[in-house]
């Protein structure tokens, strides 16, 4: 390796998919990063969690190490779908900005190329460090799980104060935001969420706001890293 490469941030990936149609408008490619500071019961990727590689049961390898330059070579080969779709670029986890020095570097990358970015957040992420990523983010996806601290935290490991704080930011900031709403069967599938997420729906600054179905397509990732299964019903 030569030095320059050397001196390059690292990132953790554990995958990349190329012409994903749900992760923001157009074609997008979607590079996803390893680490995430929340722990949702009903994750499908339990492989995004640890920030370091890991190996399955399988033999499977979750996670490798890319330079902002290699991952930049996938994602500038998909240009010319970007520009009939109006696609480009989303970082996903995990919580991107986990790894926040690669996650700035390659959102800056991108946009020296002119590429629409998306960044997809569960907002538990320093308030100054995601204001700092404004100007390097066209759009971004975001997160809302659980409409009060107690059950936030008994579902993800955190009470969400963070997270409303810091989506208050972006709208104070004139941000575009779409919002992101799982909704898990026995957990926040109720009157009190729902009212939540309606509130949320009728602000002006939200462009949009998504109810995500559950689904358990995680589940053998979970036996494959020797994780408890989540048990819900579907
Ligand atoms: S925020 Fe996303 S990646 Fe992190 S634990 Fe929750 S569902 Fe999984």
């Amino acid at each position: 390796m030569n030095n320059s490469k050397a001196s390059e941030p690292h990132g953790i990936v554990f995958d990349i998919q190329r012409a994903s149609l749900h992760d923001g408008p157009g074609l997008r490619t979607t590079v996803f990063l390893k680490g995430c500071p929340l722990r949702c019961a009903w994750c499908h990727n339990p492989e995004s969690q640890r920030r370091a590689p890991e190996v399955g049961l399988s033999g499977k390898v979750y996670g490798r190490s890319m330079t902002v330059e290699e991952v930049m070579e996938t994602v500038r080969s998909d240009r010319s779908f970007y520009e009939t779709s109006g696609g480009g670029l989303t970082i996903s986890g995990g919580e991107p900005t986990v790894q926040y020095a690669f996650c700035q570097a390659l959102l800056f990358a991108a946009k020296l190329e002119g590429i629409h970015t998306c960044l997809d957040t569960c907002g538990q992420v320093s308030t100054e460090r995601l204001r700092e990523l404004l100007p390097l983010v066209d759009l971004f996806h975001f997160d809302l799980k659980y409409w009060e601290p107690e059950g936030h935290r008994r579902w993800t490991g955190v009470d969400g104060a963070l997270i409303l704080r810091n989506l208050e930011m972006l709208v104070e900031a004139g941000a575009r935001i779409h919002l992101r709403c799982p909704i898990v069967p026995g957990v926040n599938d109720s009157e009190a969420h729902a009212a939540f997420l309606a509130e949320w729906e009728r602000r002006p600054e939200i462009e949009l706001l998504e109810r995500l179905p559950y689904h358990s397509i995680g589940n053998a990732k979970y036996e494959d890293l020797a994780m408890p299964v989540p048990a819900f019903e579907i």
